[in-house]
């Protein structure tokens, strides 16, 4: 299973941490061991201070496939979830500065905690109208419409099978709105897609 992400596709969010618009998606990938389910508690690691929330729609794939054109690109991903792209802020912007790749910035330990419910697409009304969002004890700090993504569902899943093979199983972040900012111990984080709850989880 191949984790892929698309960073800087909310243009508010791209001001807020003063990078470039990009146009194409900015692709990374974190390994399967980021991955965090049954609301399992995530351990702030030593090696960062400043680890970052990014809220983020996450699609499954469901059909292998490669080079696929984005007018059938709809057919390879079934359902949404929800996931947390955890991010060491201060490691990626060290690597940044240098022009060095930021994979221990966005790949480490517990940086991709997933909602267990993925959400069929079926269920959903209008795939360029989903509203997410995330809490922090209770408090709302990111809130997203797909509306304003940068590039679509469609786009990237097109974008991606140029350079990757699709393949079942596969899960795609699609980027997070402005709002990023530190986690602290103690912190609960609850992630919803409408009104629902998909995620709730600590920080120890
Ligand atoms: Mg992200």
């Amino acid at each position: 299973m191949k984790i892929f992400a698309i960073g800087r596709n909310y243009a508010e969010h791209i001001q807020e941490l003063n990078n470039e618009r990009p146009d194409e998606p900015v692709v990374f990938t974190k390994p399967d061991t980021a991955v965090l389910r049954n609301n399992a508690p995530f351990y702030l690691p030593g090696f960062s201070k400043d680890i970052h929330h990014e809220v983020e729609l996450v699609l499954r794939v469901c059909k292998e496939g490669k080079n696929i054109e984005e007018k059938f690109a709809h057919k390879y991903f079934d359902a949404i979830g929800l996931g947390i792209d955890f991010t060491a802020r201060d490691l990626q912007q060290k690597a940044k500065e240098k022009g060095l790749p930021w994979d221990i910035a966005k790949g480490f330990n517990g940086s991709a905690p997933l909602s267990d419910k993925f959400i069929p697409v079926s269920e959903f009304k209008n795939l360029k109208d989903i509203n997410f969002s995330l809490q922090i004890d209770g408090e709302l700090k990111q809130k997203g419409n797909t509306s304003l993504m940068l590039f679509s569902f469609d786009y990237i899943i097109a974008y991606l099978s140029k350079f990757f093979t699709l393949r079942t199983g596969d899960l795609i972040f699609t980027g997070t709105p402005k709002g990023v900012s530190a986690v602290k111990v103690g912190n609960v984080l609850s992630g919803y897609i409408e009104n629902e709850k998909l995620l709730e989880f600590e920080v120890k």
